[in-house]
């Protein structure tokens, strides 16, 4: 049977080690977050962002601005937060509507200030392993491996998955803390037998059951990224968590696994910010 690794304890861990960092310093590290229009979900997440930054002993502001917003209104706020110092991070909260420019909005983050680790340059250092950020959920699931004294070195990790925020990154991570990465996509002619080879699974789709018990080798670590509703309308991942966890050494639950580690991955980040405003 399975270890859970239990991410919401942890993520309470980290934010308890950022907040001890922060009740040193001579101002409270500030975090932006921008919204443009925005579905429930996006609410939720804007709501959650400013309950850790209030128990991080961060300074947060949320801007809403409406669904209809333009796009050089947009790119105005952006650069007022890059040029104001009591802001070390900035979050625009991404999807944005369809007639906006999502790439020209991330462009326009100052790198510095970049706390989800979009920005091309973020993405380009990460890529050479000089990153001051790591993406939120990917960093998130290294900090869950590395509480369970799981060490990717030699392991062969499968990511499945090749997203810009979650897959690509996550397999660059498991690089640079020498795994041999294997990432599988929806073109992977086989995504079984890739998956049955992985010491380390993670699986960052969207699908209600995409990885069954049939695809985890003896004692692998798994790890569900995705986060679906479904039939029945409750939340879970991509895995088949109870056959899986019967054959799996370690497991993430969804709830309560990747999900908290993202959020509490961004209250690290902007910690970062702060120090590099200060540089
Ligand atoms: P995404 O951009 O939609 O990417 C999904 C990836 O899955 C794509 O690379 C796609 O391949 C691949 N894929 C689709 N069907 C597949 C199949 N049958 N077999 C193998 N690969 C398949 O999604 P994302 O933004 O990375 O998010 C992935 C999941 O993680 C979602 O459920 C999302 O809600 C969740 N998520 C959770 C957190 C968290 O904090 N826990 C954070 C971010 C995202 P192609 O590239 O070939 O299309």
């Amino acid at each position: 049977m399975a270890a859970i690794m239990d991410g919401k304890a942890l993520a309470a861990k980290v934010k308890a080690r950022v907040a001890e960092r922060v009740r040193d310093l001579e101002r409270k590290p500030g975090l932006a977050v921008v919204l443009v229009g925005g579905n429930q979900a996006s609410r939720v997440y804007v709501n959650g962002k400013k309950k850790d930054c209030e128990e991080c002993g961060f300074y947060s502001e949320e801007h809403h601005l409406p669904a209809e917003t333009a796009q050089e209104d947009l790119m105005a706020l952006v650069r007022e937060l890059n040029g104001r110092p009591d802001i070390d991070g900035i979050l625009v909260q991404l999807p944005l509507p369809e007639h906006l420019d999502e790439r020209e909005v991330l462009l326009a983050i100052d790198p510095n200030k970049d706390v989800d680790a979009f920005h091309p340059y973020n993405v380009g250092k990460l890529m050479i392993g000089e990153q001051a950020f790591q993406p939120c959920t990917p960093a998130g699931v290294m900090e869950l491996l590395d509480e369970y004294g799981i060490d990717p070195a030699g392991k062969h990790c499968v990511v499945v998955g090749r997203s810009n925020i979650v897959g690509k990154p996550q397999a660059m991570l498991m690089l640079q803390r020498n795994a041999t990465v294997t990432v599988c996509h929806s073109r992977t002619p086989d995504l079984a037998e890739e998956c049955r080879r992985a010491d380390i699974l993670v699986s960052a789709v969207g699908r209600v059951n995409l990885i069954t018990a049939d695809m985890v080798k003896e004692g692998a670590v798994v790890i569900d990224v995705a986060m679906n509703r479904n039939e029945a309308g409750k939340l879970c991942g991509d895995v088949d968590f109870g056959p899986v966890s019967e054959k799996a050494g370690f497991i993430t639950p969804v709830p309560g696994g990747v999900g908290p580690m993202t959020r509490a991955m961004l209250m690290v980040n902007t910690l970062t910010a702060y120090f590099l405003e200060r540089k």
